[in-house]
């Protein structure tokens, strides 16, 4: 039986990456030495970050004036590093309330004193929906975070808010190359790498030039000017959490780059919508033109019959649908990674146990 993996992260990585990283990893490029075990001051580990850097650039079509910072810390410390390093002049930012991973993010700004102005929120209706800006901008906000993909709710955005000259700071952690963006729309793109790209560990981040460099004083683990000096290598990156993202980012570019993924994954995520707005058994609540190709929440109504899906889901080999832990039910989570044939098996599965218990 195969087996799907519907986890929100981290997450299915392709098959055919895994498998390279079996091959090799008793002895990378035949150095005799394993990628576990390599200096990232080695020549060879070189090779891997220039090549992964360069290979994002090709697949997103990054221009010349944004930097690629290769940190760790997840999303998480990026809510912290984004307003120290680009909220330097009004320490004051615009926050989108579009669910738990915008408010955590505007939480973290406020700890390290940012001052956060609320421009628009679908708390009113359990972030069913986008929110949209409500209120003209003030023009003290150093930037307007964005959310594009909210992971426990569901919902994504692709036509993002006209904010002018206020740069746009985009939390892309959960469809990071999973939709097709244009970079030179935003000030700053940060993804943990855990849900499209690779192994937990890393996080990408995209920053256009001429924002950083204007914070004082920073730690320097958070100074994105200091990780673009050096090239993401002032202290041991993650080496083994690189190599595996180059791997998947050679992948992404055989299956036909972004536009072909992207298309790709709304034909994945419409084959569930689809099933979900027919079944009398099943909902999906999010408003149609804002839902998620990457997150699908669904439920019965019924937390009995919702724990009933599930387990009955891990029998046929399709794992890890229970829903976040603050709204219940079940996540269908369809990165990149996630072959068609997955959605089928659970569509197929969603069926018969409706057709069982209706
Ligand atoms: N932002 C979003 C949209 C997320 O989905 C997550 C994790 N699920 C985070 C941030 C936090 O990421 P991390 O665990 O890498 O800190």
């Amino acid at each position: 039986m195969p087996i799907y993996n519907f986890s929100a992260g981290p997450a299915v990585l392709p098959q055919p990456v895994i498998a390279q990283i079996q091959a090799a990893l008793p002895s990378f490029q035949n150095s005799g030495m394993s990628i576990l075990e390599i200096s990232h001051r080695s020549d060879l580990f070189e090779q891997v970050i220039n090549d992964a850097e360069q290979d994002l650039r090709d697949l997103m079509a990054i221009p010349d004036n944004y930097r690629v910072l290769f940190f760790q810390g997840g999303g998480t410390l990026q809510f912290t590093a984004a307003p120290l390093n680009l909220a330097t002049n009004h320490h004051h930012i615009g926050l989108l309330d579009s669910g738990h991973w915008a408010q955590r993010a505007g939480d973290e700004a406020q700890r390290v004193g940012t001052k956060v102005t609320v421009l628009g929120s679908s708390a009113a209706t359990h972030f069913d929906r986008l929110p949209v800006i409500e209120q003209p901008l003030d023009p003290t906000l150093d930037y307007v975070h964005l959310t594009t993909n909210n992971t426990i709710e569901g919902t994504m955005t692709t036509d993002l808010p006209a904010t002018g000259d206020i740069p746009l700071v985009a939390d892309m952690s959960s469809n990071f190359l999973g939709e097709s963006y244009r970079v030179s729309d935003f000030g700053l793109i940060f993804a943990g790498a855990q849900k499209n790209l690779g192994p937990a560990g890393l996080t990408l981040v995209i920053v256009r030039e001429d924002l950083i460099g204007h914070a004082q004083q920073l730690p320097s683990m958070l100074d994105y000017q200091l990780f673009a000096d050096k090239h993401s290598m002032f202290n041991t990156p993650p080496v083994f959490a690189i190599y595996a993202a180059g791997l998947v980012l050679k992948w992404l570019k055989q299956q036909g780059g972004l536009a072909a993924m992207t298309a790709r994954n709304h034909a994945k995520a419409a084959l569930l919508y689809d099933f979900l707005d027919q079944s009398q058994l099943f909902t999906n609540p999010v408003k149609a033109s804002d839902r998620s190709t990457m997150n699908v929440p669904f439920v019965t109504g019924n937390a009995e019959l919702d724990a009933a899906v599930i387990a009955g889901a891990s029998q046929h080999g399709l794992l890890n649908l229970k829903g976040h832990r603050s709204v219940g039910g079940m996540r269908a989570s369809l990165y990149n990674a996630m072959p068609v044939a997955g959605v089928q098996a659970l569509v197929d599965y969603l069926a018969a146990f409706e057709a069982q218990h209706h």
